[in-house]
C-alpha cells in the first residue's frame, strides 16, 4: 500500500489542511482531507483495467471552502434534517440554525464538514488508518454539550474502506454522523439511472413536503422503492430518490445493507453498516453549477449518495431508534464500503 501525506491548502487564518492519498496494490486510490473529514476522490479500475474517478469532489481546498452540497464530507453533529431546527432534552429547549427550507440540515452551515480535524496516521502492511478527531464546543451550531468526535477511515489492502465513528459528551445531546460521498461508478459517463441498486429494506420513511418524516413507514413492495432483489435480479435505479430506507433489522452485519453496481464498467460497491437507516439521494438538486474533478460540471442525477445514518428528525421522534447521547456513554457506529470489479457482467 502507498500512503502520501501532502499539503491540500491553507485555510483563511493560515492553518494547513492535509490530503492523505492511499493506494492499494490493485489500484483503488482514496484521497481524504482532514478539512471536514472529506473524501475528495476515489479512483477505481473498471473491468477492462481503466481507472477512473467515481466520486464527486474538487481537486482544490478552495472549492470546499465555498458552499457545496456536502461532497464527501462528514456530516454532523446531526446528519440529515431536524424539523424547524428544534428539539428538547429533559425539558430544555434547543434551537439550531435553519439552513434547508424551514429545517436544520447536516449539522448547519458551519457543521463538522467545515472543521479542521486533528489527525493521526497508522500505517501497516495491510491497511492505513487516518484517525480524525474534533472537539465541538457546547452550543456549537446550537447543540448542547462539549462533544469529542472521532472518525477513523481505514483503507484495507483488499479494497475495503471502513469508517468507524465514536463520540462522547459532557451533557445530553444528539449525534448522528455519516459520510456524504456522491458516487458515479461509470466514471461520470452515465447518470445514476444506469446503476443497479440493492437496498436491504422492506420499508422507507414517508416524508412531508419539507422532507421531514411523517412517522409512517411505507412498504417498499410493489413500489418504485423496492430494491430488495440482489445478484442477477438487481434492478436499475428507477426514479429520483431523497429518502431514508429502514434497513431490515433481521439482517446480519455480514449481509450488505446496500449494493450499487454499474454493469458496463463492472464496478460495484457493497455497503455494510451498523446504523438503522440509509438515506438514498440521487443528486436531485445538483444543477451543473459546480465543476469538479476532470472539469466535470455535476448535473442533476449525476451521482448518488448512500448515507448510513439514524433516521431524520429523530430528536423529535420518540418512536425512532434514539440518537440521544448521555455523558458516560459512547456513540459508536461503523460502515464498510467494499469496492469490487466484476468481469463480464454487462
Ligand atoms: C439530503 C438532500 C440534500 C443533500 C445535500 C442529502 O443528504 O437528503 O436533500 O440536498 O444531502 O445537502
Amino acid at each position: 500500500m502507498i500512503l502520501k501525506n501532502t499539503l491540500f491548502g491553507n485555510l483563511p487564518g493560515g492553518r494547513q489542511a492535509r490530503l492523505f492519498t492511499v493506494e492499494t496494490s490493485s489500484g483503488l486510490t482514496i484521497c481524504i482531507t482532514n478539512y471536514g473529514g472529506i473524501i475528495t476522490s476515489i479512483k477505481m479500475p473498471d473491468q477492462f483495467g481503466n481507472s477512473e474517478e467515481i466520486t464527486a469532489g474538487f481537486p482544490n481546498l478552495e472549492d470546499y471552502l465555498n458552499d457545496h452540497p456536502y461532497f464527501g464530507v462528514i456530516a454532523g453533529r446531526f446528519a440529515n434534517r431536524i424539523a424547524k431546527g428544534k428539539f428538547e432534552i429533559n425539558g430544555k429547549k434547543y434551537s439550531l440554525p435553519i439552513n434547508n427550507g424551514p429545517n436544520h440540515l447536516h449539522g448547519g452551515s458551519q457543521g463538522f464538514h467545515t472543521r479542521l480535524w486533528n489527525y493521526e496516521i497508522t500505517e501497516k502492511p495491510d491497511h492505513v488508518s487516518i484517525r480524525l478527531t474534533y472537539s465541538s464546543p457546547h452550543l456549537e451550531m446550537g447543540y448542547p454539550g462539549n462533544l469529542k468526535a472521532v472518525v477513523e477511515y481505514t483503507v484495507l489492502e483488499n479494497n475495503v474502506l471502513q469508517i468507524s465513528s465514536e463520540a462522547e459528551t459532557d451533557l445530553p445531546t444528539h449525534v448522528n454522523l455519516t459520510n456524504h460521498a456522491y458516487f458515479n461508478l461509470s466514471g461520470f459517463k452515465d447518470d445514476v439511472f444506469a446503476h443497479k441498486l440493492f437496498v436491504n429494506a422492506d420499508h422507507y420513511l414517508e416524508l412531508d413536503e419539507t422532507q421531514i418524516p411523517t412517522g409512517k413507514n411505507l412498504v417498499c413492495e410493489g413500489t418504485a422503492f423496492d430494491y430488495r432483489a440482489s445478484n442477477e435480479k438487481m434492478s436499475l435505479i428507477r426514479e429520483p430518490m431523497d429518502h431514508c430506507f429502514v434497513l431490515n433489522k433481521n439482517r446480519s452485519l455480514q449481509q450488505p445493507a446496500a449494493i450499487l453496481f454499474h454493469p458496463q464498467s463492472g464496478r460495484q460497491i457493497k455497503l455494510f453498516c451498523t446504523q438503522p437507516g440509509i438515506q438514498v439521494y440521487t443528486g436531485n438538486f445538483l444543477d451543473g453549477s459546480l465543476t469538479g474533478h476532470n472539469g466535470i460540471s455535476y448535473g442533476q442525477h449525476q451521482a448518488i449518495c448512500l448515507e448510513t445514518q439514524h433516521f431524520p428528525d429523530t430528536p423529535n421522534r420518540p418512536s425512532f431508534p434514539s440518537t440521544l447521547l448521555n455523558p458516560g456513554e459512547i456513540y459508536r457506529h461503523s460502515s464498510k464500503f467494499v469496492f469490487e470489479t466484476l468481469k463480464g457482467k454487462i
